[in-house]
């Protein structure tokens, strides 16, 4: 989530009837559920200029959680206040993140208690990625991923480089590259947005595959966040791109001040240096 994104608008105790629940009795006859918001969002555009378009309305959000928890019907609180949360992060721009608590203080249980309750916090990642192709229609292959990507109901506010023609890395007979870097905010996790990005390569694979033969797009995920990810199948930061030029030059176009976390410089200091050497 942007670091700007830590004020919060907070909606407590809205009661809602609805349906959810694991027992026939509960979906027919339905049940009061009780529901806290924390909507993090930055409020300072709005507070200096009281206006209200420059801040997320809290009837409206409201409005948005009571219509979503009657208009659909989940066994499980753990799914009704995921979805919840999905489609309030899709429905509101301004909003970086939410916490959500939905309670059941009627849930069919045998002993006496107060209330039953799920909470969970989601929010828009920062990521980085960049591309590259050195065979077929290369800019095809790249710009149909990016319209993919676009596309994606889990990524938005993407924010692309310029493409720039690179020679082969790594002492390799091949054609010039055309790479490539882009910004972007998700609701996947880190391996979600992994097999996400291999799922458009394979995509373009299999017309390579008929066509061109092996490497037509290179997905790879630069930053997530400011996390340090050492598992079996994901480096991040990715494990040499402060040694790549084709990943830097770009990227220094979309995000020059994403500090590496683990060599603690900029995307500007590391290209530098590359460049100094
Ligand atoms: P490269 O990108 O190094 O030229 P490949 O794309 O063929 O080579 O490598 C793919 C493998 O790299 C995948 O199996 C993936 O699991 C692994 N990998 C590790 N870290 C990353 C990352 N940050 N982004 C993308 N793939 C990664
Ligand atoms: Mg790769």
């Amino acid at each position: 989530m942007q670091k700007s994104m830590t004020d919060e608008i907070k909606i407590e105790g809205l009661v809602i009837f609805a349906h959810h629940g694991v027992y026939p009795e509960e979906t027919k006859l339905g049940q009061t559920f009780i529901v806290n918001a924390t909507l993090f969002t930055d409020t300072k555009a709005a507070g200096y200029s009281d206006d209200l378009t420059q801040s997320v309305n809290y009837g409206t959000a409201c409005s948005e959680i009571y219509t979503f928890l009657t208009e659909h019907t989940y066994k499980l609180l753990e799914a009704a206040v995921e979805h919840l949360a999905a489609h309030l992060l899709h429905r509101f721009p301004l909003i970086g993140g939410v916490t959500l608590e939905l309670k059941k203080p009627g849930a069919p249980i045998r002993y006496p208690f107060d209330c039953v309750s799920v909470k969970i916090h989601r929010e828009w990642k920062a990521a980085a990625i960049s591309y590259g192709s050195n065979m077929g229609d290369k800019r095809r292959y790249i710009e149909e991923a990016l319209r993919a990507i676009e596309a994606d109901e889990n990524i938005r506010n993407v924010r692309c480089s310029e493409l720039i023609e690179t020679e082969p890395y790594g002492g390799v007979e091949q054609d010039v590259f055309l790479n490539g870097a882009a910004v972007l905010e998700t609701l996947y996790d880190p391996e979600e947005l992994l097999h996400f990005l291999q799922s458009l390569e394979q995509r373009a694979g299999r017309e390579r595959l008929v066509h061109w033969g092996p490497r037509t797009l290179d997905l790879d995920i630069v930053f997530y966040e400011e996390e340090v990810i050492r598992s079996d199948d994901l480096i991040v930061p990715h494990i040499d791109m402060h040694n790549r030029a084709f990943v830097l030059e770009p990227l220094s176009q979309v995000a020059p001040g994403w500090i590496h976390p683990i060599y603690g410089k900029s995307v500007t200091a590391l290209l530098d240096r590359l460049n100094e050497q």
